[in-house]
């Protein structure tokens, strides 16, 4: 292949991992390890309008908006997807996930399951890995919000409340994984991911590759 192809096909299409949750079921806690544990794994940065909890960092936590910004990125199709949630706007901008699945780069999407139906219906459909994470039960989960100290009392109850419906969506994701042990749940995690890396669509090259072989072949002919 020449150099000039090689720039603009990369030998891996990159991958759109999504990770939903109800609230407290420990999706943030998974996608912390999994960039840690593989640093070319971009994490697309949300922008929502909720006030920032302490210790979250506007830019890198998520983009804080105002609702007319907010409103504004929507209109002008900034957004790959957006909804509403626990009463505030939270959505994907689209421009920094667009660069980096065409660099062969998997980008990391921490939303819920609206904003996963919606990705898996947009035209990057096809390349999106889906996994929703259970609590082992509802006592559990109400335990890991509370014992997470960042959320009111008041916010807990509205968490645990929504909590139902977004695991009513679980039968719509390619994956399920129930995080009992955290271990034992990022070990599948990374196995899943390792995975789907494999697929036939992930691998562009792999044209190119078969191409040569065969050309090998019939020159040993
Ligand atoms: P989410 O992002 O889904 O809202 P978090 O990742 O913030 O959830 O996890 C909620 C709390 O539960 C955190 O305090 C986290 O450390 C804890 N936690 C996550 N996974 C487990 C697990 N398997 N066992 C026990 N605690 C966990
Ligand atoms: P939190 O306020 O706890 O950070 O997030 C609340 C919920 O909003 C979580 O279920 C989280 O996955 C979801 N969320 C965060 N960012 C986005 C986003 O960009 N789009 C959608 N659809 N949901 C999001």
């Amino acid at each position: 292949m020449s150099n000039e192809a090689n720039m603009t096909q990369p030998n891996r299409r990159g991958l759109l991992i999504i990770l939903s949750s109800p609230s407290g079921a420990g999706k943030s806690t998974l996608s912390k390890r999994l960039l840690d544990w593989d640093p070319t794994l971009s994490f697309s940065v949300s922008a929502t309008t909720r006030q920032p909890r302490p210790g979250e960092q506007d830019g890198t936590d998520y983009h804080f908006l105002t609702e007319d910004d907010f409103k504004h990125e929507v209109a002008q199709q900034g957004m790959l997807e957006h909804a509403h949630v626990f009463g505030n706007f939270y959505g994907s901008p689209k421009g920094p996930v667009q660069n980096a699945i065409d660099a062969g780069h998997d980008v990391l999407f921490d939303i819920d399951w609206q904003g996963a139906q919606q990705i898996r219906n947009s035209s990057l459909g096809q390349h999106t890995l889906s996994i929703f994470i259970l609590p082992p039960s509802i006592a559990e989960l109400h335990r890991r919000l509370v014992s997470r100290g960042q959320d009111s009392e008041e916010v807990i109850t509205k968490r645990m409340q929504k909590s139902w419906d977004e695991i009513s969506h679980w039968d719509g994701y390619d994956f399920v994984l129930v995080n009992d042990d955290l271990e034992r749940t990022f070990a599948d995690l990374q196995t899943i991911v390792t995975a789907t890396r494999l697929r036939r669509l992930q691998q562009p090259g792999l044209v190119d590759h078969v191409r040569n072989l065969q050309q090998e072949f019939e020159e040993i002919a």
